[in-house]
């Protein structure tokens, strides 16, 4: 008697473990993580949690940090600031709501140059955030520290993760490059030859690009012309240069 005893408390305590941690683990009550919704006896359909869920991959996928999430065009602060700022601002606005119409453009980049804190960064991000809800996949590269991560490859001789690397940000959707050519030091060579192959990729391929550098206009052509030559030209009509006090302002 005592063996069916024990089985039956067993049986009953699994189906009451498992009904639990099921509750608990619904991501979505909806479809309870089917992904699916019964409209009628013989139809489904796509639940709405799904639409969250790429939005989430993408996020994700786009390596865009908790801070950078938080920048948006809603918090950038308009108030005494220069009109040079204000008009950056226009800009990238325009930019992230005309963006469907930009992206079938021959120049469909937008390029932020020069002084520091001007809030290029922010303005970048905003736009990032504003595609990705739309949801357009971005990726972003953070210059300082990407070159870091690609040199660290490089010296490790992991050719598979360099060429990992740069391939996803030669075929991005859209790839949001923050800072480049940041630092006073020339870039070194095998730099050059990254940006180059990359910034070229996107050039061919009319990829659009999102760049921001506190190198201005002439000064990426004396880093590198073929760089800096492509750089401009795509980013004919979206352009704006920060110089100094003055702040003057050039939109093509
Ligand atoms: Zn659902």
């Amino acid at each position: 008697m005592e063996p069916i005893d024990k089985a039956i408390d067993l049986s009953s305590l699994t189906v009451a473990n498992s009904f639990s941690t099921e509750e608990k683990t619904y991501k979505c009550a909806v479809c309870q993580d089917r992904g699916i919704v019964m409209v009628s006896p013989d139809t489904c359909a796509i639940c709405q949690c799904q639409e969250q869920r790429k939005l989430e991959r993408l996020m994700k996928s786009s390596q865009i940090t908790p801070a950078f999430r938080a920048k948006t065009f809603a918090n950038f602060t308009l108030q005494n600031r220069p009109q040079t700022i204000i008009n950056m601002f226009r800009c990238a606005k325009d930019y992230a709501d005309s963006f469907a119409d930009i992206q079938q453009l021959e120049n469909n980049w937008l390029v932020f140059l020069g002084e520091v804190g001007s809030g290029k960064t922010h303005l970048s991000m905003a736009v990032a955030n504003a595609l990705l809800a739309k949801p357009v996949p971005v990726l972003y590269f953070p210059h300082v520290e990407g070159i870091k991560e690609l040199l660290k490859y490089f010296q490790q001789k992991s050719e598979a993760n360099i060429h990992d690397r740069v391939d996803k940000m030669k075929n991005a959707e859209v790839l949001i490059w923050d800072d480049l050519f940041k630092g006073r030091e020339k870039p070194t060579d095998w730099v050059l030859e990254l940006v180059f192959e990359v910034i070229n990729y996107r050039y061919l391929n009319l990829l659009p690009t999102i760049i921001n550098s506190e190198r201005i206009d002439y000064q990426l052509l004396e880093i590198d012309k073929a760089i800096g030559s492509r750089i401009l030209e795509r980013g004919k009509g979206h352009t704006v240069i920060i110089e100094g006090q003055a702040c003057n302002f050039r939109l093509q």
